[in-house]
């Protein structure tokens, strides 16, 4: 053969057998036949065997086989996000004419793209109270065809009643998803909780390290993973492998991530609960987070995100001076990584709420927990006058 057909084809030159601890990222959009009969277009390569790269090469299928496992669910697929994994399950579960129930605690984007996108296509979805538990059942109508929830809420902490919001819809046949991020598929158990679909922005706790976007969608069932399945292939999710092996990577540490992660969570939420300018601490270890009681029942430990209110007294200005004089805590979007992070959330939708600018969401990292103790202490007497 000439020596540019032997460049296209090569043969294996290395020598086979090596054994290490990673799982190899494999590259692949084409997959190969051994025949033309043998040629399939299908996502299930889990039972079937390997048809194409936009339904995940094995580095893909590794990650979600391993996220399924943590969560104790029936099948897992990998998307290129968290809000990817969102617009997954709305998109399997809801159709022209459906009515879903969001709650005003929910992801920001998820609202948007309910009174944007879905409304654009006559899908109706309808906030609630986060704090509703059984009495969801009121709100559940003929053509609701989905219930999402966020246990932590985004941002105001609101810790739902999961079981009880489970046991009437499950009344009623309505599929229940939750957005599980917080708990990164380990602090709450969400399937032994009775949810249907959990999902997941591995961008947080299992990435890890602010390097990279993926998402997981996890589902109960058979026949919610036909379902799941059919919208994922048509949406064309697919995931970089290279992503996928920081994930894995993320994954041998976020044990030791998520321990180290509560405890300076816990100590600097606790000393920062005791200064006379706030005026809660919205952490779900704290009485003073709503639905704390909740979170003691269901939950088997605390992240690092969680969110200061200060005393209406404050301006909002002086708010914005004490974020803008952290130097450790940087200001950023996001939360799971290393880095400590702060940031203001001044247009909170929350109906009977007024946090007026007054609310700083706060992510601890991996810094020394004085040095993050120290850093808060001089912005705010830099900041609050
Ligand atoms: C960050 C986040 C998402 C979105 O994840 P991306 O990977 O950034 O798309 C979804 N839900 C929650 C609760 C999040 O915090």
């Amino acid at each position: 053969m000439d020596w540019r057909t032997r460049l296209v084809q090569p043969q294996q030159l290395a020598p086979t057998g090596f054994k290490s601890l990673t799982v190899p990222t494999y590259r692949g959009s084409t997959v190969l036949f051994d025949s033309q009969a043998d040629v399939r277009d299908d996502w299930k390569q889990q039972q079937d065997r390997y048809t194409y790269g936009l339904y995940g090469t094995p580095t893909a299928m590794e990650l979600a086989a391993r996220v399924g496992q943590l969560e104790g669910a029936h099948h897992t697929f990998t998307v290129p996000g968290g809000q990817a994994a969102i617009t997954l399950v709305y998109f399997a579960l809801c159709s022209a004419g459906s009515h879903a129930l969001v709650p005003y605690s929910a992801y920001g984007p998820n609202k948007e793209m309910a009174s944007n996108l879905l409304k654009r296509l006559g899908v109706e979805v309808e906030p609630y109270d986060p704090l509703i538990g059984a009495d969801i059942a009121a709100l559940i109508r003929p053509n609701t065809a989905l219930i999402w929830t966020e246990s932590p809420g985004s941002v105001t902490m609101e810790i739902q009643d999961i079981p009880a919001i489970c046991k009437a819809a499950r009344a009623l046949g309505v599929p229940v998803a939750i957005d599980n991020t917080y708990a990164a598929g380990v602090l709450f158990d969400a399937f032994a909780h009775g949810v249907d679909i959990s999902v997941q922005a591995l961008t947080k706790y299992i990435g890890g390290h602010s390097d990279l976007l993926l998402g997981t969608v996890s589902v109960r069932n058979e026949h919610l993973k036909e379902v799941v399945g059919d919208t994922f292939k048509q949406l064309g999710l697919a995931v970089s492998p290279d992503d996928c092996s920081l994930a894995l990577r993320g994954l041998q540490t976020l044990g030791i991530r998520l321990t180290h992660l509560e405890k300076s969570t816990l100590a600097i939420a606790g000393w920062l609960a005791e200064q006379p300018m706030m005026e809660s601490v919205l952490h779900p270890a704290f009485a003073s987070c709503p639905g704390h009681e909740i979170w003691k029942r269901d939950f088997t430990g605390s992240a690092s995100v969680f969110s200061i209110k200060f005393r209406d007294e404050i301006p909002a200005a002086q708010v914005e001076a004490f974020v803008n004089a952290l130097k450790v805590f940087r200001i950023g979007m996001s939360w799971g990584g290393v880095t400590s992070l702060a940031l203001v959330y001044p247009n909170l939708e929350r109906p009977g709420k007024n946090y007026g600018g007054r609310l700083v969401r706060l992510n601890i990292g991996l810094e020394a927990p004085e040095d993050l103790r120290s850093d808060i202490e001089q912005a705010l007497r830099t900041g609050i006058k």
